[in-house]
């Protein structure tokens, strides 16, 4: 088994050589045309990250903020991860539901009690859904994912159903693609072939190739918003922040369309799992240097955070270029509604943001974000090549700032907390200002008032 040939010959471990020890003008010279947002190079990347001077630092993140501000406004998107079954095949050495783990309580959720869950999180405010799944090697798990996403969409009031589950075959994909997903999202865990094969010693996850060439075969089976991701913390993070950017460069040249988001899925315990800690682990400073890079690298890519991550930082990569979070987060099946009666012996790793939805949300008012709940460009057909046409185009802006404001608008009516509301005051007066042309504005102010005189859904 080998590397892929697009990754093979991106040669990583030279170009970080290479550009080890990268001079000040030389990332000077980079940052100058990150900062008007065109990405960069395999190259540029790997010298951006490797920088140690504090000072340069400071201005890495500084540009990765202004590219974040400049092409997603202060607009956070806000989502909830829904796993559906703990129960796996996979030996995956870093995961609480590997096969060998025997002392956790397995469970599948019934498509009754995946749509509880949905409402579950539905009446906390939710709208958009993250769907995981284990991998238990049924016939029958796509057809089980699908009743789930069709009776969830019935049933509940959630607008878009993005999945994280193992990879399909092409006839799979296109039935999820049916089924109405918004984004297939699946991890890479590591490029690294030799690490890849250490940490997945057994089941289906063991082939890298099924794996690798995933988002191609979702690509080709018509799912166009692709999500991916490595989970920092088992191979060199420079080494696999590199491939990742290889990866969306290849899916970009081949087919026209990168990755619609990153994931920067960072090690966490996870009981039962067989790793003490992480084999390469990534310091705070380091994960800021990814997060940056990775915004500069692919400005128009949503990049993703989870509540893997504590309150605090969390909050500090919001200036950096995360474009996405998680809240309220529950990472064992059925979580949600019996989380408040149990310790939780049927997890998957330990989070570490465990604030309430409406915590996150009055949190991130507070740092003058908007959070926002759209998903507007999914339902009105924006996916794909022609988002990423509008995104660059800078047309997206009309779009988006009224979409966050209107969604933003129907959380605080229907379930935002007295200190929600009160934060978001002064942002949704500054942000409805800051909404250039005029037309838009006022129709934006329309459709607030319609909102408070009880219409819904308004994009
Ligand atoms: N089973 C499918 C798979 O492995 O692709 C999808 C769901 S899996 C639950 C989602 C992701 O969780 C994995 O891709 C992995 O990156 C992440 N994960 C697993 N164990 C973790 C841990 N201990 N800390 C942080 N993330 C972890
Ligand atoms: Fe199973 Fe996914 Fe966990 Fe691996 S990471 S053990 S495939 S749930």
């Amino acid at each position: 088994m080998q590397i892929p040939t697009w990754l093979a010959e991106a040669d990583l471990e030279n170009l970080l050589r290479e550009a080890a020890k990268p001079s000040a003008p030389r990332v000077r010279e980079i940052l100058a045309k990150a900062a008007t947002a065109q990405g960069l190079t395999l190259a540029e990347a790997a010298q951006l990250l490797q920088i140690e001077d504090e000072e340069l630092l400071t201005e890495l993140f500084q540009a990765a903020g202004q590219v974040k501000e400049r092409i997603y406004g202060r607009r956070v998107v806000i989502f909830a991860p829904l796993y559906l079954t703990n129960e796996c095949h996979n030996n995956c050495l870093y995961c609480g539901f590997r096969a060998a783990n025997r002392s956790l309580a397995r469970r599948t959720l019934t498509v009754e009690e995946a749509v509880a869950e949905a409402k579950a999180l539905e009446s906390q405010g939710h709208k958009r859904l993250l769907l995981v799944a284990g991998e238990n090697g049924r016939q029958a798990a796509v057809d089980y994912i699908v009743q789930v996403i069709e009776a969830i969409y019935q049933q509940a009031d959630i607008r878009r159903l993005n999945v994280n589950i193992a990879p399909l075959d092409g006839e799979g994909f296109r039935r999820l693609k049916a089924a109405g997903i918004g984004t297939y999202q699946l991890f890479q865990e590591t490029y690294h072939l030799d690490t890849y094969r250490q940490m997945h010693p057994a089941g289906a996850k063991a082939d890298y190739h099924w794996r690798v060439s995933a988002p191609e075969r979702a690509l080709q089976a018509g799912i166009d918003d692709i999500g991916m991701g490595v989970l920092y913390g088992l191979y060199d993070h420079r080494y696999d922040t590199l491939a990742l950017l290889a990866h969306a460069h290849y899916l970009d040249r081949t087919y026209g369309v990168g990755p619609h988001t990153l994931s920067v899925p960072r090690l966490r315990p996870a009981p039962g799992s067989q790793l003490q800690a992480a084999p390469y682990p990534v310091s705070d400073r380091d994960f800021k240097k990814i997060v940056a890079v990775l915004r500069l690298a692919v400005p128009y890519t949503g990049l993703i955070l989870s509540t893997r991550e504590t309150p605090a930082f969390r909050d500090e990569l919001l200036h950096l270029g995360i474009s996405q979070i998680s809240a309220g987060s529950a990472t064992s099946p059925g979580g949600y509604r019996e989380r408040a009666r149990t310790a939780d012996p049927t997890e998957q790793f330990a989070i570490e943001d465990h604030r309430t939805l409406d915590e996150v949300i009055t949190c991130v008012l507070q740092a003058g974000f908007i959070p926002s709940f759209c998903t507007a460009c999914y339902r009105s057909g924006r996916t794909g090549e022609r988002f990423m046409q509008l995104a660059k185009s800078g047309n997206i802006q009309n779009v988006c700032q009224p979409n966050a404001l209107l969604t933003l608008q129907e959380y605080l009516l229907h379930f935002g907390s007295e200190a929600a509301r009160n934060a978001a005051a002064p942002v949704l007066a500054k942000e409805q200002e800051a909404i250039r042309r005029e037309d838009i504005r006022r129709l934006t102010a329309d459709r607030l008032r319609r909102l408070e005189q009880g219409e819904k859904d308004l994009y």
